[in-house]
């Protein structure tokens, strides 16, 4: 096989986009490296108290818009570590793998088909590795139940949140007394061993991932394919993602698992390039039956219609809470330079902002009242007061971890019950009346994502 070329996917323009957002992140408490007293564990990211934040906002937007809101789908929350049959029947065990090769001089791995953008080899002085013919990589992290070392002990942490949803299909149908067409939904953890986690928590070892599976007649599935399709795009638009910055990628026939009709992947335009954050899958019967088969019991259902028992089918939408994350803040990341001086800005929508409003008194005289107000707002979001430095600078910290507005208290508030709302993206000021601040908030709010 070719050696591999020392290029790089990433403009180096790219590169300074990345780790200028991901020293911000750090800097700011987004994300940062798990155990990185210790010098980080590759793959493994915390969220500190704005991720966190940024994060829950980005689920419970999720699961509003695909659970609450809607009659036809149910959440669960199950166990990471279920019955190792799942992923015996789901195809896991046998073959969720990755082509790895190694480099015979620098001794390290890569993932075959992403070659492009690797490091160089640091064993030759042309930089070019010397590689192996790929082989297969199991990407399941396993464990061990109980006392014993034996093999029947040993079980996996999921690689995707969608097994349990399957195995617990029937339960779920008979307590939320639904018939298909219904779908389950889940917010979970997901394990990958990944052979290259790379560009920042793009490609990570332990994620989120927020799945719907919703169960259709088997005639019936280009349908919903369809209609999903649409409700996930309309969701990322309503996340803020710029519209020319997301678009659907159909897959080519020979890039379909084996049990798939159709599948897309939604992609946005990260710096490094174009890249999957949701996938949209046409499962077919494949795994009711599958389940089905493994574990001896019925998982069909009876169509009234036809008089007939059939295998519901399945279309996924599966979403990487993570990624969308990532995708958040490289579309929001920008520098600007105003009056003379450098700006960062995150142009987070208020739906996933982590701070929702900053009230900032212009003087530590006048934050018994300043004070007032962030308890009163504190009631509906997440308020951040800050009293310390002055008004710009104060400003800028809020304006670089996303604050859509912040709320000024000055000594005419006193006089006259108002209070400076300050814009983040136009800088605009207005006075708005500080008895009416959360009305107002919430008006603003819906206006930008919809009630
Ligand atoms: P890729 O081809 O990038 O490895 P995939 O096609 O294997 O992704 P799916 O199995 O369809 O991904 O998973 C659904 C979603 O889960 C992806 O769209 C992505 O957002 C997220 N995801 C998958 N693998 C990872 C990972 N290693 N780190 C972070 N998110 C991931």
């Amino acid at each position: 096989m070719p050696a591999a070329e020392p290029t790089s996917a990433a403009t180096p323009d790219a590169e300074l986009q990345m780790e200028a957002l991901s020293a911000l992140c750090a800097r700011r408490g987004f994300i940062y490296q798990s155990g990185e007293i210790y010098g980080g564990l590759g793959g493994f990211w915390d969220y500190g108290p704005l991720g966190v934040e940024l994060k829950n906002n980005l689920k419970a937007f999720w699961w509003q818009r695909m659970v609450r809101e809607r009659d036809d789908v149910e959440g669960i929350d199950a166990a990471i570590i279920t019955h190792p049959r799942t992923w015996e029947a789901s195809g896991h065990v046998e073959g969720f793998s990755d082509p790895l090769v190694d480099c015979r001089a620098c001794k390290r791995r890569f993932r075959a088909d992403q070659l492009e953008g690797v490091p160089k080899c640091r064993a030759k002085p042309d930089g070019a590795h010397d590689l192996t013919e790929p082989r297969d990589f199991n990407l399941m992290l396993q464990t061990q139940i109980g006392a014993s070392l034996a093999a029947s002990s040993r079980a996996y942490l999921r690689a995707e949140t969608c097994g349990p949803i399957f195995t617990a299909f029937k339960r779920v149908r008979e307590v939320a007394r639904q018939k298909t067409p219904f779908g389950i939904a889940q917010i979970g953890k997901a394990f990958r061993n990944e052979i290259n986690p790379r560009n920042f928590t793009f490609r990570s070892r332990e994620f989120e991932q927020a799945e719907l599976e919703f169960f259709c007649h088997p005639d019936e599935r280009a349908k919903w394919f369809e209609y999903w399709r649409e409700q996930r795009l309309a969701f990322h638009r309503a996340l803020g993602l710029d519209a020319a910055k997301l678009r659907l990628r159909q897959h080519e026939r020979d890039e379909l698992a084996h049990y798939a009709n159709a599948a897309l992947d939604v992609e946005f335009l990260f710096p490094f390039d174009w890249q999957e954050i949701e996938g949209i899958h046409d499962r077919g019967s494949y795994d009711l039956t599958q389940h089905a088969e493994f574990s001896g019991k019925d998982l069909s259902e009876f169509d009234e219609t036809s008089r007939e028992r059939f295998v519901p089918a399945v279309i996924e939408t599966s979403i990487g809470i993570d990624r969308c994350a990532l995708a958040l803040l490289c579309n929001g990341y920008r520098e600007e330079q105003v009056k003379g001086e450098r700006r960062t800005l995150l142009r987070l929508s208020p739906v996933v902002a982590p701070i929702k409003a900053a009230v900032l008194p212009l003087s530590k005289k006048l934050g018994a009242p300043a004070r007032k107000i962030t308890a009163e707002l504190r009631r509906s979001w997440n308020v951040d007061y800050d009293e310390s430095g002055n008004i710009g600078r104060r400003y800028r910290r809020q304006d670089e971890v996303g604050t859509p507005w912040c709320i000024t208290y000055d000594f005419e508030s006193q006089q006259d019950g108002q209070v400076t709302v300050r814009e983040r993206d136009s800088m605009a000021q207005q006075r708005v009346a500080s008895e009416g601040l959360r009305a107002y908030l919430s008006e603003r709010m819906e206006a930008e994502t919809g009630p």
